[in-house]
């Protein structure tokens, strides 16, 4: 589709942003749904994050996804914020209606689609979140929401996983999380207990593929589920160990294109269900950019 006067603009406000990959898969999404749209990176400073948003505004953009570090200050931002922002208390999508800016979260839609589609949402099996930061929010959400009641949390700071736990009893009134220390000297009796494993460190992201967030000689089995939100490499250490113990694994590939799907669905809702099909391809399109092994 060629770039007219009518093109909507749509991208994505980070910090760095040149090593994004969502442009790539954005733009296909567009082209393979026939929609008159285009998606850009933009790298913006944190002292000039405010200023970038409200330009949204004047400039007609229809929306834009907003990553690392900018996700918390957006929240303070813009005119009005979705239930699931207001509780994570990030935004990672912004959308212009009618010249107001409203602030989304579609991490934790996301980050639900391929537990949903194989049927682990795990009501009553033990969880464990490896990292605290705001991907670890997201997921605590999500598990949270779907009903997932014994959660663990190891992260190499206390007091950042202690934040995490507070805010779990403050905003989502769970009082069983618990915090189990440093993922590098994490119990083997508890990596055993927990039938979901979730990696929302960047430990083993390229080009640091040897990396494991977990003890060297941490051993999985038949029946856990580990899930690394890291896509590049596609493979990475963790989920390596993972699958040669015959545990089921899932990498960050299909969060990161589920994400941008529910975004784009907010800003054209009238192509959602286009927009829904092109999941598989733009994940196969997607794969071709990131590295297929590790070591
Ligand atoms: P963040 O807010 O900066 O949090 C990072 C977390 O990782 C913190 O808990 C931090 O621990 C821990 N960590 C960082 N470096 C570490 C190290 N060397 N050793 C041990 N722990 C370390 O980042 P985020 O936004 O949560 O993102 C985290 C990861 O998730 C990134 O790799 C990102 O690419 C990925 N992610 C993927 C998707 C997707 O769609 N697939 C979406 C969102 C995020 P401390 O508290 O000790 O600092």
């Amino acid at each position: 589709m060629k770039i007219t006067a009518h093109t909507k603009l749509t991208g994505l406000f980070g910090h760095p942003a040149g090593h994004s990959l969502s442009p790539v898969f954005m733009n296909a999404l567009f082209e393979h749904a026939g929609i008159d749209a285009r998606y850009f990176a933009f790298d913006i400073l944190p002292s000039h994050i405010g200023e970038a948003v409200h330009g949204l505004k004047v400039l007609g953009f229809a929306g834009v996804n907003v990553t690392i570090p900018h996700k918390r200050t957006v929240f303070n931002v813009v005119d009005r914020l979705s239930e699931d922002a207001s509780a994570i208390g990030a935004v990672n999508c912004i959308v212009i209606s009618q010249g107001v800016l409203e602030g989304h979260n579609t991490d934790h839609l996301g980050f639900m689609w391929p537990l949903r589609k194989a049927g682990l949402q795990g009501k009553n099996e033990p969880a464990l979140i490896i990292g605290s930061g705001g991907a670890a929010r997201a997921v605590l959400y999500a598990l949270v929401r779907s009903g997932v009641e014994v959660v663990r949390i190891a992260n190499r700071t206390a007091s950042h996983a202690h934040t995490l736990i507070e805010w779990a009893e403050k905003t989502l009134g769970v009082h069983t999380i618990r915090f189990e220390g440093d993922p590098a000297r994490l119990d083997e009796a508890l990596l055993r207990q927990s039938r979901l494993v979730v990696n929302t460190t960047p430990v083993g992201m390229f080009p640091d593929i040897g990396a494991c967030p977990l003890p060297a000689g941490a051993r999985f089995s038949e029946g856990q589920t580990v899930y690394d939100l890291i896509y590049n490499p596609q493979q990475t250490r963790l989920l390596r160990l993972a699958r040669e113990a015959g545990a089921r694994t899932i990498n960050g590939l299909e969060m990161l294109v589920v994400q941008g799907l529910f975004s784009a669905s907010l800003w054209f809702p009238q192509s959602r269900e286009k927009i829904m099909m092109q999941r598989s391809l733009l994940i196969q399109r997607l794969g071709e950019y990131t590295h297929a092994q590790t070591l």
